[in-house]
């Protein structure tokens, strides 16, 4: 498999490099290096859109940013091609960092309306700011210079497929490694990856600067492609087809982009040529056809599904003939062709065939080229024993929603190496208490203390980094990564290497990820994971699920580990494993806050208890004395009984 993968790399890379030496016509080969060029620019709007999850309708501004960079350079500055296409990376990767704002504040809808308005900004901008770019009238280039000889068509259209594979290179490596992780686990939890120490404001911005950068490295080979720019080039029109391509190459896919990127610039030509649309949409009714009758015969699907792509398809091959001229029917077709798509294939083309194909998506990531690592034993950090005896403590803390107290003066103090036990009916507040300690609520009045430094006004991943871990009351995993993914999300802190170690693989990133992949897998083996290792979390069942968490949330190392009901919704069976787990947690050195409604758990293995009901604490001490409290029996006498009245 691995070696097909390379030898249709290399065809592939061949077929390319020779394209200009068999096919000695300037329209093609001016048409290939178009596509090239799309797709530097859609493997950077994969990352925001595909990884993190975020809607960009400002790419095609960033692209204009680039192609006016470079043009403004030459023309006033004459640089040479090097410094140029650096500016142009430089400058549109800064505008990036500017579009990345937005998106921290912003998603969906709000998000795609802020970008769009960036590109609109920028069209405007372009058009006006005439000392500058030359306005409407646009700049006029030539073939840029290499090495002091001016490139000809051919010689550029080589420069753009060594560009293109060095993009290609780059963007892989980067999304393989800790910087790809951290983009999908903000698109997976953005809540759960702060908690886990990846900051997700500064990773929004990541993805949009290096996004930005490779649509300014495309922008700039466009201006020299073209040997023309001018500022309605980069309209709302494509901008959108820009993200038509990323959705229907399909996302999160290097070939998906290629193809997209082939798509949509080769789709308008088509359907500008009516004996070649013809002879096409007959080709795409055959194969749509043939594959729903492949599918239906293996019972993959049902004839009701199938039934309006092939009838579609085969109406679109009989309108063809119909149709005298294309000029009138050009947009709708175009517009037909992307819905169907889009509703169709949600996973894009890729994704479409991998599924049709059974092929499993190729593992995404470093850590799985280190395969069969040994679990080691002692995976589970251990805690210095010599600071002082209070870990964790809080005073007078207030968290008031409106007029709703949630937390009302509540003082908590949490003892080193235990395990504290935090209980109290529904809507007591118990979650509301580990959400302000990990940051995520900021409390309206007192004071939290750990380690003797305040976390107070600390945002969550510092808090995380600063030795706090949590588990989730609803499971937050990174659902499309697998379970050594998760885990490796919470040891992104191991890492130390830039972007420049992981694109060039330097000794240092090899020995951070190939720690963290045994540590990884540790964790896992320690949680009984070890075996679904490569499995995506999604697909695991719930109480894997909540032993996943367990394990990511032990990767940062923690010194303070909150855990929010872990055993809600496990059998029984899981749950002695998860008191096992939980145990030897706190052998190791790690004092665990746990939320608990099963109060056999609670009484089995907390070392202190405290007990919340109606955001104020009413009891705390030793389990038994705190289940024997009148007014702890009164609480959850007036809430639910069934949990409270058995005992161990
Ligand atoms: P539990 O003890 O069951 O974990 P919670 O801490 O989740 O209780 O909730 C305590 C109270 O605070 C509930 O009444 C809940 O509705 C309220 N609450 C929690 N989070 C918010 C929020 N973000 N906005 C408004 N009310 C909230
Ligand atoms: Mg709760």
């Amino acid at each position: 498999m691995k070696l097909l993968r390379y030898g249709a790399a290399v065809l592939g890379i061949a077929a390319l490099a020779l394209f200009p030496i068999a096919i000695d016509n300037p329209y093609y080969i001016h048409l290939l290096e178009t596509i090239m060029i799309y797709a530097i620019l859609l493997f950077g709007l994969d990352i925001v859109v595909g990884y993190t999850g975020q809607v960009s309708l400002g790419h095609a501004g960033l692209f204009g940013i680039g192609a006016y960079t470079a043009g403004v350079m030459v023309m006033k500055l004459g640089t040479p091609l090097l410094v140029t296409l650096i500016g142009a990376i430089g400058v549109t990767a800064l505008f990036g960092a500017l579009l990345a704002l937005p998106a921290l504040r912003v998603t969906g809808p709000y998000l795609a309306m802020v970008t769009l308005a960036f590109g609109t900004i920028i069209q405007i901008l372009i058009n006006e700011m005439t000392f500058l770019t030359e306005g409407p009238l646009g700049i006029k280039l030539t073939k840029p210079a290499l090495l002091g000889v001016r490139l000809d068509e051919r010689q550029f259209y080589w420069l753009v497929v060594v560009l293109l594979m060095l993009s290609l290179f780059f963007v892989h490596r980067v999304l393989r490694s800790q910087y790809g992780r951290a983009f999908e686990a903000l698109r997976g939890s953005p809540v759960a990856s702060d908690c886990m120490g990846v900051s997700v404001y500064r990773y929004k911005v990541y993805a949009f600067v290096i996004s930005a950068g490779l649509a300014g490295l495309a922008g700039a080979l466009y201006s020299f492609s073209e040997q023309y720019i001018s500022p309605n080039t980069y309209n709302f029109e494509l901008t959108v087809l820009f993200l038509l391509a990323v959705i229907m190459g399909g996302r999160k896919t290097r070939t998906g982009a290629l193809l997209g990127a082939t798509i949509i610039v080769l789709l308008p030509k088509l359907l500008d040529d009516l004996e070649l649309f013809r002879w096409v949409s007959c080709t795409i009714a055959v194969f749509v056809a043939a594959g729903a009758a492949y599918l239906l015969s293996r019972g993959k699907t049902t004839p009701q599904r199938v039934a309006v792509p092939v009838f579609g398809s085969i109406a679109l091959a009989g309108l063809s003939f119909v149709l005298t001229t294309m000029t009138d029917w050009r947009l709708s077709i175009f517009g037909l062709i992307t819905l169907f798509v889009v509703y169709y294939l949600q996973d894009g083309i890729v994704g479409f065939v991998r599924n049709a194909l059974n092929i499993k998506a190729r593992p995404t990531d470093d850590a799985e080229l280190v395969s069969g690592v040994a679990g080691s034993g002692d995976a589970v950090g251990t805690a210095s024993a010599t600071a002082p005896a209070e870990l964790l403590i809080a005073s007078g803390v207030l968290m008031q929603f409106g007029g709703l107290k949630a937390l009302a003066d509540v003082d908590l103090v949490v003892k080193r190496g235990t395990i504290h036990g935090l209980i109290g009916p529904n809507g007591s507040g118990k979650s509301t208490m580990m959400n302000v300690l990990t940051g995520i609520y900021v409390p309206t009045a007192g004071k939290i203390d750990f380690c003797g430094a305040s976390v107070i006004g600390k945002t969550s991943s510092a808090i995380a980094l600063s030795g706090i871990a949590r588990t989730f009351q609803n499971v937050q995993l990174f659902g499309e990564m697998t379970a050594l993914q998760n885990v490796m999300v919470g040891l992104h802190h191991t890492f130390g290497s830039n972007l420049i170690d992981v694109a060039l693989h330097t000794p240092r990133y090899r020995r951070e990820n190939r720690h963290a992949t045994e540590r990884g897998m540790g964790l896992l083996a320690v949680v009984g994971l070890a075996d679904l290792a490569h499995e995506e979390a999604r697909n695991l069942p719930y109480g894997k699920q909540r032993a996943l968490e367990v394990a990511r949330a032990l990767a940062l190392d923690p010194q303070l580990l909150l855990l929010d009901e872990p055993a809600a919704g496990l059998t029984a069976p899981d749950i002695k494993e998860l008191i096992a787990i939980i145990r030897k947690i706190r052998d190791h050195g790690v004092t665990v806050i746990l939320i608990e409604h099963h109060m056999d758990v609670v009484m089995s293995i907390c070392d202190t208890v405290s007990v919340l009901d109606f955001g104020h604490k009413i009891a705390e001490g030793d389990p038994a004395m705190v289940q024997a409290d009148p007014k702890v029996i009164e609480a959850y006498l007036g809430g639910e009984t069934a949990t409270f009245a058995q005992p161990a």
